[in-house]
Formats: C-alpha cells, sequence, structure tokens
C-alpha cells in the first residue's frame, strides 16, 4: 500500500526534464513503499523509455499551453506553456490523486517552475524546489540586486567581481545573458529572475551538485536555506541499469576503434545550436587538427556543413558525425581525450564524471558562468578566445589538451574532481547522505 504520494513537477524544455527524472528515480528507489507521480507535458514525457521506469513512479501528463497545432519557435512554445502553467498543473495533480486514490503529501519541482510553489501553498503540502542548472548561476540570480547596483555604477569590463566571495573569480562579462547585458525580457531571463525572487520563500533547496565543488557556495546556500541539499550529480544516484545504454548510431564501437584519449567528442547540448559561418569553422578547425572525433549534431544542422565535409570524414574515417549520442557513455570511454561544449550543467558534470578537459563555447543561460568555472577557476578547460569557434582556435585548444604539459595538469585536475564526485555518490557519501535527509522531508520517513 501507498504510504507517501509526492509530485515531481517537471520543466519540459532543454535537459531540464531528463536531469529531474534521475532524481526522481533515485528517490523512488530509496522509497518503495512511496509512489512517485512524474508531471510534465506529453512531449517530454514522450523522451523516457519504459525501461526507466520503477515501478512506485507514474507519468502524468500536464497541458503544454498550446491550443492550436501550428508549430512553435522554441520560446514562443515556453511563454504558451507557463502562461497555463498553474491551471494545467492543479488538474495533472488531481488526476495524479485520482489515479493513485492517494492525496499529495509533497511537491518537489524544478525551481523554474516556481509557480509550483504557490499551487503547493493552496495545497498546504511542502514545495521542495530543485536546481537542475548551474548552482552558482543561482547564486549570481538571487544576488542579482546587487550585481546591477554595483556593475551597472562602475565599468566593470574584466575585473574580477571580488564583493561577490562565491564569483570572485568571476568577471561581469561571464555573467548570464539578461542579468547584466542583453535583454532583460528574455523569457529564460524572467524565468530565472522570477525563481531567485520566489526561492527566498522557501526554506528548502535541492541543487545538482556535491558538497565542497564550488567554492564557499555550501556555506552561502545553507545560511540561506535551513534545508539545503546538495545530491548531485543527479545521474548517478541512480539503481544501476543492467541494460547497455542505447546506441542507435554505434558510437561506442566506433570509439572502441581508438586508441585512449586521442577523440574529440563535440556537442552543444539540447537547444544551443551555431550560424552556418561558426559551424563552418567548427567543421574547419575539427578537420585541419587531425584529431578524430565525434560529433553530436542535428539532422536539420548537419546540411549546413561545408559541402563535402561528411562524405570526406567518412572516407577517411575521421569524424563520425550522428544526431543524438549516449553522452554519459561516450564521455566515460577511454578513448575520449576532450569534449568541445556548450559548457550545459549537465555536460559540465558528465565531463567531470568521464574526467574530460572541455573546451567551451558558451551560448547563454549558466553556461557562461559555468566557462569560467572550468577554464579559469578550476583549471580543467579551454574557453574560446574570441568567445567564438574560429578554426585557429580549435586547433589551438586541441594542441593544448592533447599534447601540451597544460592539458596533462588539466586531465589531472579533472581526475581530482572526478574523484571527489564519484566519492560522493559512493554508500556514505555526502550526495547519498544527503538524499537520504531530503527523503525525510519529502516522504516523511
Ligand atoms: N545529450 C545526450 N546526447 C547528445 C547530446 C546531449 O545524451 O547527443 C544529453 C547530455 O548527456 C546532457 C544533456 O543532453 O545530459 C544536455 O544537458 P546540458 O545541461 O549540458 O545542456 P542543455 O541541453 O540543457 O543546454
Amino acid at each position: 500500500m501507498t504510504q507517501s504520494h509526492v509530485a515531481i513537477v517537471a520543466f519540459p524544455f532543454s535537459s531540464h526534464a531528463g536531469s529531474l527524472f534521475s532524481l526522481a528515480r533515485a528517490m523512488a528507489a530509496l522509497s518503495p513503499s512511496s509512489h512517485f507521480s512524474f508531471l510534465s507535458t506529453k512531449r517530454s514525457l514522450s523522451s523516457f523509455n519504459s525501461q526507466q521506469l520503477l515501478q512506485n513512479i507514474s507519468l502524468v501528463p500536464i497541458s503544454d499551453g498550446i491550443t492550436t497545432p501550428q508549430a512553435r519557435h522554441h520560446i514562443e512554445a515556453i511563454e504558451l506553456f507557463l502562461k497555463s502553467f498553474k491551471e494545467s498543473l492543479r488538474e495533472g495533480l488531481k488526476a495524479a490523486e485520482l489515479a493513485q486514490d492517494c492525496k499529495v503529501r509533497c511537491i518537489v519541482s524544478d525551481a523554474f517552475v516556481w509557480l509550483t510553489g504557490d499551487v503547493a501553498d493552496e495545497m498546504a503540502v511542502n514545495w521542495v524546489p530543485v536546481r537542475t542548472g548551474s548552482p552558482l548561476d543561482l547564486y549570481a540570480r538571487l544576488n542579482a540586486d546587487l550585481i546591477k547596483e554595483i556593475v551597472a555604477v562602475r565599468s566593470y569590463g574584466d575585473n574580477l567581481l571580488s564583493f561577490l566571495p562565491c564569483l570572485s573569480n568571476h568577471r561581469a562579462t561571464d555573467l548570464p545573458y539578461g542579468l547584466n547585458t542583453g535583454d532583460p525580457n528574455f523569457v529564460y531571463h524572467l524565468i530565472c529572475d522570477q525563481m531567485a525572487r520566489k526561492l527566498p520563500e522557501s526554506d528548502i533547496l535541492v541543487t545538482n551538485t556535491i558538497q565542497g565543488l564550488e567554492c564557499n557556495l555550501d556555506s552561502y546556500f545553507k545560511q540561506n536555506f535551513t534545508n539545503y541539499f546538495p545530491v548531485g550529480p543527479f545521474h548517478l544516484l541512480n539503481p544501476s541499469q543492467k541494460e547497455p545504454p542505447t546506441d542507435s548510431y554505434g558510437c561506442l564501437s566506433w570509439l572502441d576503434r581508438h586508441e585512449p584519449a586521442t577523440v574529440a567528442y563535440v556537442s552543444l547540448g539540447t537547444i544551443a545550436f551555431l550560424c552556418p559561418s561558426e559551424l563552418t569553422s567548427l567543421a574547419n578547425g575539427l578537420e585541419a587538427s587531425g584529431v578524430p572525433f565525434l560529433w553530436s549534431l542535428k539532422e536539420e544542422t548537419q546540411s549546413h556543413l561545408p559541402s563535402g565535409f561528411i562524405d570526406r570524414m567518412n572516407e577517411t574515417g575521421k569524424g563520425k558525425i550522428v544526431p543524438w549520442t549516449p553522452q554519459t557513455s561516450v564521455l566515460k570511454h577511454s578513448a575520449v581525450g576532450a569534449f568541445v561544449s556548450h559548457c550545459g550543467w549537465n555536460s559540465v558534470l558528465e565531463s567531470i564524471v568521464g574526467g574530460v578537459p572541455l573546451v567551451c563555447r558558451p551560448f547563454f543561460g549558466d553556461q557562461t558562468i559555468n566557462t569560467r568555472l572550468v577554464s579559469y577557476v578550476w583549471k580543467v578547460g579551454v574557453a574560446m578566445d574570441a568567445g567564438v569557434f574560429t578554426e585557429e582556435t580549435v586547433v589551438r585548444a586541441f594542441d593544448v589538451i592533447f599534447k601540451r604539459d597544460e592539458g596533462k595538469k588539466m586531465k589531472s585536475k579533472m581526475n581530482e574532481l572526478k574523484d571527489m564526485v564519484i566519492a560522493a555518490v559512493e554508500e556514505n557519501g555526502s550526495s547519498k547522505e544527503n538524499l537520504k535527509r531530503l527523503m525525510k522531508i519529502v516522504c516523511g520517513s
């Protein structure tokens, strides 16, 4: 019999839902007598396969807010979803309670759907917000007023943000788009801004990181949230999966044919994309470097590659270009020696777990903060000099990582971070222990 019914609410865009689903699986495995209803849009739920479901998790679709069938731009789809979110959530929760014949006792949600806090209040149940992306980015958002006050009145440029203890090695130029530069009405910025205003109402915060990974951050969050739970990386909390990863394009067998630490893996995550000229620069840089590469590139973007590039790479065997890879397994493969990335938070964590130095080309959101963390604070990666890919910067970055002493130091520092992260998710490790503490709030036992 179900002792506790917990609702988990996803933000159904980019990698957010997948990341939260990893946490949901870990919770469900720890509390077999509880039931977990995972709420997201139909489209986002369709990316989970039945192998990933435990018996005590059910998927509950909620409306995407789209009333006419025409194709939507990503940003418009987010706006529509948020517009009807509260109503959709109330309906989804009712359906979940009916299906389980059990009232929801606690609502865990992606902090991006911060309106969940209001619905939890209406139902008089606990709200547990989860920051799936970079915690350092959340720190910047929580300090947005101070940043705007100081950075706006002084010309900061490349000076360090020494007035912020957790960002004292970052520059104003590393702050997220929208917070300090660019359009403050950009939907991602608005979500983050409102999230940062709502979160202090909660005394609980869950993050996808480990204790001690980012300097001073634990003490800041502990001071501001009575119940602070760094339980990451979420994807490592899961009970071991017996099935091999889905590898529809044969990426892992292609990697098997390469010597250790000789291949570059390229992926810019689920939403970032390059304009055709920068795509060409990256392709030319990869080819000119002579480093074999595996590139995750959406089919519709592949058609913008320089003519003959894919055929040439196939014929020489120098490059494999596929629309999707099993990235966590790719980064753990011994052949991979560098990761060309947009520095989304999941990608950064997965690179640490693989012990692979990064080549960083950030776009928006938390990616600029993460890039500075990787390249300057941790010194486990190379940032593109001009902020964008050019043939020369790609060749130079590979030269550093694959051939120079600096690259060897990056690898060894990355292995130190990897050891820390693996220790945190072992039995009695900090993330495992924090998760057990969190479960007492979520399930009441
Ligand atoms: N990913 C993957 N295969 C690919 C490309 C991406 O599995 O070919 C996954 C990757 O493992 C990561 C997520 O997509 O978990 C991307 O998340 P991240 O936070 O790095 O970036 P976002 O997509 O949110 O910008």
